[in-house]
């Protein structure tokens, strides 16, 4: 382990960097009152921030939460999408979406797949957590039991597909967050099957 924690396996960027430049690009105006933000020290802040000179507002970046599940039938089965939509379209992810603000991590949970898979989930074992200081998102993994629904493409979804354990499609991952993903549920229901070393790009 590199020492930056566990979920630092998906990220690629060193810690410290500050705002990711896609990110600040958006940050120009004050959300309350349009003055031009400027960047730098902020009295009782201890790093250098986005505020406002007008009215003072401050504007604090953070991640965003990203649900996942890993959809497992009765049969031990996992389901899979083909990504129907930009980042990794045509690639495998598990299902899954930002965190709304007025929802339970649970209910997102049920709420992704049933959107992009047709299937109803109850969600089980926390699976792990995955950083990506680069799109500014921390990725929450949970398995999930397939208790209804029927599997069928959506908008989000070009496929929709059940893998056995060991017929993973590895090398045709979206993200580095889905490998990571794989690995920590294999290593605890499967702890035979061995995965390849990563080969995805983000
Ligand atoms: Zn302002």
């Amino acid at each position: 382990m590199n020492g930056r924690g566990r979920d630092a396996r998906s990220t690629d960027i060193d810690s410290g960097g500050g705002v990711p430049s896609w990110l600040a690009a958006h940050l120009r105006f004050c959300s309350r009152c349009g003055t031009r933000l400027e960047f730098g020290e902020v009295a009782g802040e201890d790093r250098e921030r986005s505020s406002c000179p007008s009215c003072g507002h401050i504007a604090y970046v953070n991640p965003r939460l990203v649900v996942t599940v890993l959809p497992v039938t009765d049969e031990g089965r996992l389901v899979l999408i083909r990504r129907g939509i930009e980042p990794g379209l045509g690639a495998w992810a598990q299902p899954g979406g930002f965190l709304e603000v007025d929802e339970t991590v649970d209910e997102a949970a049920v709420r992704e797949t049933r959107e992009e898979t047709g299937l109803e989930v109850e969600p089980g074992a926390f699976v792990g957590f995955y950083t990506r200081l680069e799109a500014a998102v921390v990725v929450l993994t949970f398995e999930a039991r397939v208790i209804g629904g029927t599997a069928a493409p959506t908008p989000e979804a070009l496929e929709v597909r059940e893998f056995a354990a060991d017929e993973i499609p590895w090398a045709g991952l979206a993200f580095k967050t889905t490998y990571f993903a794989l690995v920590d549920w294999l290593a605890t229901r499967h702890p035979g099957i061995r995965p390849p070393e990563p080969a995805m790009g983000r």
